[in-house]
């Protein structure tokens, strides 16, 4: 919309019918997303763009379609095409491949070529110094060249898990208008109210999240409650994602507040950091690392996508059954249920990495291809061997034990690693150790793992046992 000219362009939106099949997708995610291109278009043709809406079998055949049909009504003139830059390889061809031009992206804050060259230079690809550089670049939470508050983040202090009693704030419910109507009864679903299909409903999030939630945001981002789904997290990840609201916005909005003096440095740092630092990065990653990196499958792992992760009823581990329902009932959990339950299951019980990179892809309300790609094949399950990560984020029960109330009301035991009511977590946690070992034993970021693993008096045991989870977890019975 930023490009185009209300007196001579023509903005064509495409739903592909390939992208938008329920036998694939959650319904939710495909609501959302649906019903936010038809709002979209709605809202151009308001401000008095010319703008079609066509369904077709895949995004080329729509505009192919379109451009004939421009074409015939020009006397045959040719119809150039104008996009900007695509979320994933099969697409930037598709339109590559249709002669469009290209412009910056502006759902991201980074010069696609700007990352290139940063990755380029770089021995390993810490997060870190790109966050570095992107805080100086755009002078934010700055103090001259130094870091506001004397430290780059403040990780150390937002790691805390929340206090027994704990009294939650609400979070924003959205009114269903005739278009959401239309959308769910198209798709055969009922909508929850969580998410918004409109411009308004996605400032209203972000205005929402300020007011209640960004206070808190820093200190208990990585903790997980069986009380409340989305504890302090923004729940703006979908709107960024799909362009009901911009990056930029968002932080300038955030700074804003911060700069109003009732938001600790540590909160505005890590919302801050998730937005300049984590979201570009991720991004620019997908397009250093290349197509084929989708395929990587490093530690060989060839499970089957387990059951319980498409059907919640399939666990008795109450973390996973908990985490799975939030997905049914939502499409979303955030990043510490994705990466430490879900991606550190998927890592230790050995699933395959393409099966369960299509299954997050399919899941998440948030997904799309430039993000769930790093952060499962490299974040999630270090199926690319440490190109990305320099360790694998593999863990046992204790983890989840000390950030969420789970462990309590579990059939399971946390702390044991043998026997019938040892952790799933915990017992292939060490068997994915001993199984990796001569694979890890170079990388001193896993030199004390290791040591732990030398140690284990009974490792002949947790290998039975973990033959026992293993055997469980494909039948749906542990
Ligand atoms: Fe999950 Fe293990 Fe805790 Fe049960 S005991 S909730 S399986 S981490």
């Amino acid at each position: 919309m930023a490009y185009a000219d209300k007196s001579t362009d023509m903005i064509l939106l495409v739903e592909s019918a390939r992208m938008v099949d329920p036998k694939v997708y959650h319904p939710e995610r495909l609501f959302f997303l649906v019903s936010s291109a038809r709002h979209f278009h709605a809202e151009l043709l308001e401000k008095g763009f010319n703008a079609i809406y066509r369904k077709a079998p895949t995004t080329a055949n729509g505009i192919r379609e379109v451009q004939a049909e421009l074409a015939k009504k020009n006397k045959g003139a040719s119809i150039p095409i104008l996009a900007a830059q695509q979320s994933s390889y099969r697409l930037q061809a598709t339109l590559e491949s249709l002669g469009a031009k290209f412009v910056e992206n502006d759902f991201f804050l980074t010069p696609r070529s700007l990352f290139l060259s940063w990755a380029a230079d770089q021995k390993s690809y810490l997060m870190e110094n790109f966050y570095r550089k992107q805080r100086t670049r755009f002078g934010l939470l700055m103090d001259g060249a130094k870091p506001l508050g004397g430290q780059w983040n403040f990780d150390k202090e937002n790691r805390e898990p929340l206090p027994k009693k704990y009294e939650w704030q609400p979070y924003l419910h959205h009114k269903r208008d005739e278009i959401d109507q239309e959308v769910a009864q198209s798709l055969g679903m009922t909508p929850t109210t969580t998410w918004a299909t409109t411009r308004s409903g996605a400032l209203k999030a972000l205005k929402h999240f300020l007011e209640n939630h960004f206070e808190n945001f820093g200190r208990y981002e990585d903790a997980i409650s069986s009380e409340n789904w989305a504890v302090h997290h923004s729940l703006l990840s979908p709107y960024i994602n799909n362009g009901l609201l911009l990056p930029g916005e968002v932080v300038k909005a955030a700074v804003k507040k911060f700069e109003g003096g009732d938001i600790p440095i540590a909160s505005a740092e890590a919302f801050i950091r998730q937005i300049i630092g984590w979201r570009e990065y991720i991004n620019g990653m997908y397009w250093h690392l290349g197509p084929d990196y989708k395929e990587a499958n490093h530690l060989r792992a060839n499970r089957k996508l387990l059951p319980l992760f498409t059907d919640s009823s399939a666990t008795k581990m109450n973390c996973l059954a908990s985490t799975v329902k939030d997905i049914e009932d939502r499409s979303w959990v955030h990043h510490i249920p994705r990466l430490m339950i879900l991606s550190n299951l998927a890592l230790i019980a050995g699933v395959n990495p393409q099966e369960f990179l299509g299954w997050m892809r399919a899941a998440f309300i948030d997904a799309s291809d430039w993000v769930m790609v790093p952060n499962v094949i490299g974040m999630g399950v270090h199926a690319d061997g440490g190109q990305m990560m320099t360790k694998p984020y593999a863990s046992g029960g204790a983890y989840i034990s000390r950030m969420s109330n789970y462990c309590g009301s579990c059939i399971y035991d946390p702390k044991k690693r043998t026997g019938e009511t040892a952790c799933p977590f915990t017992t292939l946690y060490w068997n994915f150790l001993d199984e990796h070992a001569d694979e890890f034993k170079g990388n001193h970021r896993m030199a004390q793992q290791l040591a732990g693993l030398k140690r284990l008096s009974d490792l002949p045991d947790v290998r039975d046992r973990a033959k026992e989870v293993l055997r469980g977890l494909e039948k749906g019975t542990i």
